[in-house]
This record gives C-alpha cells, sequence and structure tokens, in this order.
C-alpha cells in the first residue's frame, strides 16, 4: 500500500512552501530580520518594527494566536478579547474550509504543535493575502499578522490620534452614548446602525447609542433636534465600554 496523506496536509504542505518562498523576499526588501523591537496596536491595527536607527509600520490583520502554554490556536474572529475590526476578515478561510470540509480552518479552537500557527498563516495568507506575514510572541502567546500595506509614521499617528484612552482598556476606539447609558443597569439600547464587536466602520461612521428615555425624545421630534441633544448629552466611550453597555443591555 502506498502512502497517502490526508487531503489536510497535502494542501497545507503546498501552501506553507509556497508562503515559505514568498516571505523570503518579503523579508529581504523590508530587511525584516533586522529590527531589535516590535510593538502592535489592536485598535489601529498597525505593527511597529524598530531599533534605535530605524523603524517601519505596517496595517495588518489579525490571523490567530497560539498559546506555548496549553498547545492551543486560536483563530482571530473567535477571540472575544481582541479589538481588531478586521478580525473578521478571517472568516473567509472558514468559509473555504467549510467548502473542503477541513476542520482545522473551521474549528475556533483545536489543539496543535509549534508548526500550527505558520501553517494556519500561510492559508490565510493565501486565501486574504497581502504583502507579508509576521509573528511575535509575548508571555508564552504567538501571535500571528498578515501584512496589507506598508503606512508611513504620519499615517500609523493619525490613525492613533483617533482612538481614546479609556483609564479600563487602554487606548482604542471611541464610541459615543448618552449620559443615561451606564454599565451597571439598563436603560435599553438604540443604536444608529447594527453594530458588532470589532467590526468595521466607513470613516464618517462612528458607534452610537442612546437609552429609551432619550429614544422617546428623539422620536418627537423626529430625529435628533436641539432639545433631544441636551436631554441626551452625549459623551465619548471606549469601544470596548459601549459593547459592555449593549450587551448588559440584551440581556
Ligand atoms: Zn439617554
Ligand atoms: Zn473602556
Amino acid at each position: 500500500m502506498i502512502f497517502k496523506p490526508l487531503k489536510y496536509e497535502k494542501y497545507a504542505d503546498k501552501i506553507c512552501r509556497k508562503l515559505t518562498e514568498f516571505q523570503d523576499g518579503f523579508k529581504k526588501e523590508y530587511d525584516i530580520d533586522n529590527y531589535a523591537n516590535w510593538f502592535y496596536n489592536q485598535s489601529s491595527e498597525t505593527l511597529r518594527l524598530y531599533s534605535d536607527d530605524k523603524e517601519v509600520y505596517f496595517k495588518y490583520i489579525p490571523v490567530g494566536t497560539f498559546s506555548q502554554k496549553t498547545n492551543t490556536w486560536m483563530w482571530a474572529w473567535a477571540n472575544k478579547d481582541s479589538v481588531e475590526p478586521r478580525k473578521f476578515r478571517t472568516l473567509k478561510v472558514k468559509e473555504f474550509g467549510e467548502k473542503k470540509k477541513y476542520d482545522n480552518l473551521t474549528n475556533a479552537h483545536f489543539d496543535g504543535d509549534k508548526y500550527t500557527g505558520w501553517e494556519l498563516t500561510s492559508i490565510a495568507f493565501d486565501i486574504i493575502g497581502g504583502i507579508g506575514t509576521y509573528r511575535v510572541i509575548s508571555e508564552h502567546l504567538e501571535k500571528y499578522f498578515l501584512l496589507t500595506e506598508q503606512i508611513t509614521k504620519e499615517e500609523a499617528e493619525k490613525i492613533e490620534s483617533e482612538l481614546i484612552e479609556c483609564s479600563i482598556h487602554g487606548k482604542i476606539r471611541k464610541a459615543f452614548i448618552c449620559q443615561h447609558l451606564n454599565t451597571e443597569s439598563k436603560t435599553g439600547f438604540e443604536e444608529a446602525f447594527e453594530t458588532y464587536r470589532g467590526m468595521e466602520l466607513d470613516e464618517d461612521d462612528d458607534f452610537q447609542a442612546w437609552c429609551s428615555e432619550c429614544e422617546k425624545e428623539r422620536l418627537k421630534t423626529d430625529g435628533w433636534n436641539d432639545y433631544s441633544m441636551e436631554f441626551a448629552q452625549i459623551k465619548l466611550v471606549c469601544e470596548r465600554c459601549y459593547f459592555g453597555i449593549k450587551e448588559l443591555n440584551s440581556k
């Protein structure tokens, strides 16, 4: 009998080779291995690589994480702690996996080994695309990125300047709520449009929500006016606080 690798293994092997080849060129072009430090920001999805004398910035899509402690992989789309807006792009990999019946591409998390992270990142890169890939390790957690484009320091700073500093959640995207919404009691939760955690927003859109009482005022005048705005006293919160309040109200 001839040994035949499983269909998935064969596929994964081919894709890994393809990425390795591609990645060699990418590393050379950006001198990727010669930066001493890294820093990434989930909300702006920017990765900065830097040394004393040089730095480079990229926009990224998170692929997933591999825990060296539990030896398990988790896809970015399944990671409730991550606030990266583009993490749901990895659902494209899941869709592909559903068609092909590849469990590793459809299960949220599963056991793996030291090759798992790169294998799945190669597949994500093949399906979603990008200019290269990168991995960082901190506290036994490997985090994998698809780098989609290089950006300038000014562009990275502009993205960051649009974030707010939440005392609980750190530097993160902003959201707007009426003065009555809070983390302790249910007040009703009306939104400008349907939202979900980590969703991508168009440039002109913001997360905006208000309570049932504000909605009553708003409907009286068929939309926001000076009076209902005065009643609402819209204030700024962070994205995670916003979704915390939304969840509280949907319980
Ligand atoms: Zn209100
Ligand atoms: Zn917050």
